[in-house]
């Protein structure tokens, strides 16, 4: 699949396929984020519903702790007759009932609602003869026979929730007193201020009675109608605090509330009706932003995941491309070993090539020259006899016409003899080949090769007037070769030389004779018309001549190449940027020990 992706990237749709792998990717990004957005707002719901019941269920069991107590009081005839004749034990007794009870205070009101007995009589604060006839917790009492008010302490201006009852129970009978019960919820409310949650509790008139956060309470969730504000100041329920609404607004759900400028998430249950108290709920804020805080926290931790993963993936990568790469080397180390040796190869069959191609045109030529000498042996066999018999008949008859004095028939005769003479120099040529053991070779001087060839040529070489150049080292060049044999290659070349360069201004002819470490090298240089281009690709074949015909035969350079050959050497030519031709004769140098 992955690689159908590369191969497919690697294409022309290239950038489309990756433009729809980003918009994939960005869309899967943005389902994700809605996804764990959604769970976490549910995880939050779930948990602010479980601390709305918990912190219900503390303020319940605050609230009832004390439900039992008017009730029981009110049974207590003992009580009421003191506080009637004797409130000094009275107040003793309501003393040590609250000090075992921990309320916060417990007293006696009469019929006018005023204090006759209390448990903080003779402290600063105390209740005694105060009336508390317009708090609805007596009124209640008075004509319900119980009562419950939740309000700020008129005399202490401590908040606590006042449980009453009557007394007597029976409301048959006519009312005699009411006996209170002060609850304190600041020990509940200090719990709220400490903790980290959001939670408050309003009232039937839409009061914050009691909030986790200190500057909301007693501030309202709405406007409160006149009516009833009349009716607060009246039970004087929350002193003389302002009652000012708080800052909450409701949002696109009844669920996310926005209070003092941040987003909370809401849940909401009745307390009231539990206690008795109508109206109240208990309201749980959790922060819009733990949703958010959390939802980043877990794509912090796919990121890092993903992150982590890429660099696993990256790590593999590289570690195989390191492989791959050092594999590749290895490869490309052994292909290069393998191109060098293949070159060498080349080379070496390029070389053998060429060696087998020089071979097969010696052999050629050999072959020919093989060809050549058994038919110039049956040539010069079968010419040689009836020549020298021509030669001799000529000579008769010229000397019989030479008596008679017939000078027209001498005449024809002596063109005869020069064309048997013609015949004879070509049989000498070919006698070359006819001979066979002239082929021995000696430890011999190169430098004396030159006095034996000029004492051939030098005759034609005046008659040409061209002006020689001998440049011979004074010590002796050795090589082994037969010495009239390298005679007659350096005469043929001297001829071919006095040839080139007729019709010439400039005639001149240059021998040399040099040594390397392992070679004699013998040059012929001349001034002539030098060697055209097909003629230096056929110069060494028998039978090549530029020549006229019964001059050239085409044989000189084919037998002196064939010499020099058979003694291990090279005849080249090559043409001069001077003008003229040389011509190179190469012979391995004799060793010392050769004879
Ligand atoms: P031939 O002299 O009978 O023609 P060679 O084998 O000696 O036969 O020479 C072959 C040919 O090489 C000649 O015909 C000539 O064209 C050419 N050649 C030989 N030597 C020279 C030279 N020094 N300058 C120019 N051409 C030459």
């Amino acid at each position: 699949m992955l690689s159908m992706v590369k191969r497919a990237l690697s294409k022309r749709h290239a950038p489309l396929l990756w433009l729809l792998l980003a918009f994939g990717f960005i869309g899967l990004a943005y389902l994700s984020q809605q996804r764990l957005h959604q769970f976490h707002y549910d995880q939050e719901i779930k948990q602010s519903q479980e601390s709305s019941r918990f912190y219900k269920a503390s303020l319940l069991a605050s609230m009832r702790r004390y439900d039992y107590l008017p009730t029981v009081l009110s049974s207590n005839n003992e009580l009421f007759s003191l506080a009637a004749n004797d409130p000094d034990l009275a107040n003793q007794k309501l003393l040590t009932i609250q000090q075992r009870s921990q309320a916060d205070a417990v007293y006696i009101l009469n019929t006018d609602g005023i204090t006759i007995a209390s448990s903080n009589a003779g402290t600063p604060t105390s209740f005694m003869g105060r009336s508390y006839d317009y708090r609805p917790y007596f009124k209640e009492a008075i004509t319900e026979g119980k009562g419950n008010f939740y309000g700020v302490g008129a005399t202490t201006a401590v908040p606590g929730l006042f449980v009453s009852s009557r007394y007597p129970l029976d409301l048959s009978k006519p009312a005699k007193a009411v006996v209170v019960v002060k609850i304190n919820l600041q020990p509940l409310l200090d719990n709220w201020l400490s903790g980290t949650d959001t939670v408050f509790v309003s009232n039937d008139n839409g009061v914050l009675v009691l909030s986790s956060n200190h500057s909301w309470l007693y501030k309202t969730l709405g406007d409160i109608p006149t009516e009833q504000l009349q009716s607060i100041k009246a039970q004087q329920q929350f002193a003389n605090e302002p009652l000012t609404r708080l800052d909450l607004a409701e949002q696109d759900q009844i669920t996310i509330v926005k209070l003092d400028g941040a987003r909370y998430i809401r849940t909401i249950v009745e307390v009231a009706s539990e206690i008795g108290i109508q109206g109240w709920t208990l309201q749980h804020l959790t922060p819009y932003k733990t949703i958010t805080d959390k939802t980043f926290s877990d794509w912090t931790k796919i990121i890092a995941l993903l992150l982590a993963a890429v660099a696993i993936l990256l790590a593999i990568r590289f570690k195989n491309t390191r492989a791959e790469l050092k594999t590749s080397r290895g490869e490309s180390s052994q292909l290069r070993e393998l191109n060098l040796s293949l070159n060498h190869e080349i080379i070496e069959r390029k070389q053998v090539e060429a060696e087998l191609t020089k071979a097969q045109i010696d052999l050629r030529r050999t072959s020919k020259l093989t060809a050549m000498g058994q038919l110039s042996a049956s040539i010069t066999h079968e010419l040689g006899q009836p020549l020298s018999a021509m030669r001799n008949y000529i000579a008769t008859l010229q000397l019989s016409t030479a008596k008679n004095g017939d000078s027209r028939s001498d005449k024809t005769l002596g063109k005869l003899l020069s064309l048997v003479e013609r015949m004879t120099n070509v049989t000498h040529q070919l006698r070359y080949f006819a001979r066979s053991g002239d082929k021995e070779v000696h430890r011999i001087k190169l430098n004396n090769t030159i006095t034996g060839a000029l004492s051939v040529t030098q005759p034609a070489i005046l008659e040409a007037k061209v002006i020689l150049k001998i440049d011979s080292p004074d010590t002796p060049v050795y090589i082994v070769a037969g010495e009239i044999r390298m005679e007659q290659v350096l005469i043929n070349l001297i001829q071919n030389a006095i040839h080139a360069m007729q019709g010439c201004e400039d005639k001149r002819l240059d021998i040399c004779i040099a040594q390397t470490d392992t070679s004699a090298v013998m040059s012929v240089s001349d001034t002539g018309h030098g060697i055209s281009e097909s003629t230096l690709k056929e110069l060494f074949e028998p039978f090549y001549s530029t020549k006229p015909s019964g001059i050239g035969m085409g044989l000189g350079l084919a037998i002196s190449s064939n010499i020099v050959t058979e003694v291990g050497g090279t005849l080249t030519a090559e043409n001069l940027d001077t003008g003229g031709a040389r011509f190179l004769v190469t012979v391995p140098l004799a060793n010392d020990d050769s004879k």
